[in-house]
């Protein structure tokens, strides 16, 4: 019985592979590596490189492997790009999910864990957000993600596939071992931008804001750790292979910290000096985002390991200084 990880070259496909293997289960991985790396797929997992959205590289996986259950994380996932190109989105990302689905449904494999997002709900109606407050996307790649959700919750009305979504706050650091760790090109996530400046890759970070309704003015962000994420993924295959319901769940610590005490404990954590200017608001963004992830924990007996911002940093940072051009050959 094997497990199938779509977009399991990915950022945080490639760290699920790992702690699924790492509990002995049997992976397989499919990615069309449009986004991710050879490099990150794990030497124990079986690959295949194609694209969700070819019934017929879906069908083939299928057909070859006895897959017991999937982890979909086959998607693209830059907010900026989605709002440039939206139709990109819903192709890759919607029309994607619709073929996966049907072909799942043809080969009777009826347990799906699906990598959610924040981005679903918008401009928060509360602090902590719960699942159940208003999913109101102010961009296309919530929006196509959000679809993705409603069309599995039709697709078990009818067909009876369960699925979980897990809806992630900012996931960001890197595998303990410093072998596989966030390469995204380009790069837009706070942490990877603000180590560039230690690593000389960048003068400075722009700080989008700093007259926002928080402490100091910046942006308030849950930083969840990625391997917390991946053994939320491996909590929910066990939930739904014990015969748990279709169910939607976030993943954060409930605890924010704005973007100039992400900087702040960067500097501490590569003892360097890291120079910050303030520039414009970017558009979309919250004032802040907090999850309550009280139902992943009860429910799934979620608990995260690593919610220390020191301790993600940190590993962010062993992940970036030792691979500066992430998984490209190191340049001398
Ligand atoms: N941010 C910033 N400068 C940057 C990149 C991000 O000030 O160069 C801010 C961004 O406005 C947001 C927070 O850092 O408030 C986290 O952004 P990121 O893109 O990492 O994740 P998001 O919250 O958009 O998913």
């Amino acid at each position: 019985m094997s497990i199938l990880v779509l977009g399991g070259a990915g950022y945080i496909g490639s760290h699920t592979v790992y702690e699924l293997i790492d509990k002995g289960a049997d992976v397989v991985i499919a990615d069309n590596l449009e986004t991710g790396h050879i490099e990150a797929v794990h030497p124990k997992a079986r690959f295949y490189k194609g694209d969700i959205r070819s019934r017929g590289f879906v069908d083939n996986i299928f057909e070859n492997e006895e897959i017991h259950a999937v982890i979909h994380f086959a998607a693209n996932s830059l907010v900026g790009e989605s709002m440039v190109d939206p139709l990109k989105y819903y192709d890759n990302n919607v029309c994607g999910t619709k073929v996966l689905l049907e072909s799942m449904i043809a080969h009777d494999v009826k347990k799906i864990v699906f990598s959610s997002t924040a981005a679903t709900y918008g401009e928060p109606e509360n602090i902590p957000i719960m699942e159940d407050d208003r999913t109101c996307p102010t961009n296309t790649y919530g929006e196509t993600k959000l679809a993705m959700e409603k069309m599995m919750k039709w697709t078990d009305a009818a067909h009876g596939l369960k699925y979980v979504a897990l809806r992630y706050f900012n996931a960001c650091g890197a595998h303990e071992s410093g072998s596989i760790g966030e390469a995204h090109s380009p790069e837009t996530h706070l942490i990877p931008l603000i180590l560039q400046v230690p690593l000389n890759q960048r003068e400075y970070i722009s700080i989008f804001g700093d007259d926002y309704d928080t402490k100091d003015g910046t942006c308030i962000r849950d930083y969840i750790h990625v391997t917390d994420l991946a053994q939320a993924h491996i909590l929910a295959l066990k939930y739904l292979l014990d015969g748990g319901d279709s169910n939607i769940f976030n993943l954060g610590n409930g605890i924010g910290f704005t973007v100039k005490e992400v900087i702040e404990t960067a500097k501490k954590v590569t003892g360097l000096e890291i120079n910050a200017k303030i520039a414009p608001r970017r558009a979309g963004d919250p004032a802040r985002l907090i999850a309550s992830s009280d139902k992943a924990r009860e429910v799934l007996g979620w608990n995260p390991q690593h919610a220390d911002l020191e301790e993600i940093i940190a590993s962010a940072w062993k992940w970036h200084s030792t691979h500066p051009h992430g998984f490209r050959k190191q340049e001398a």
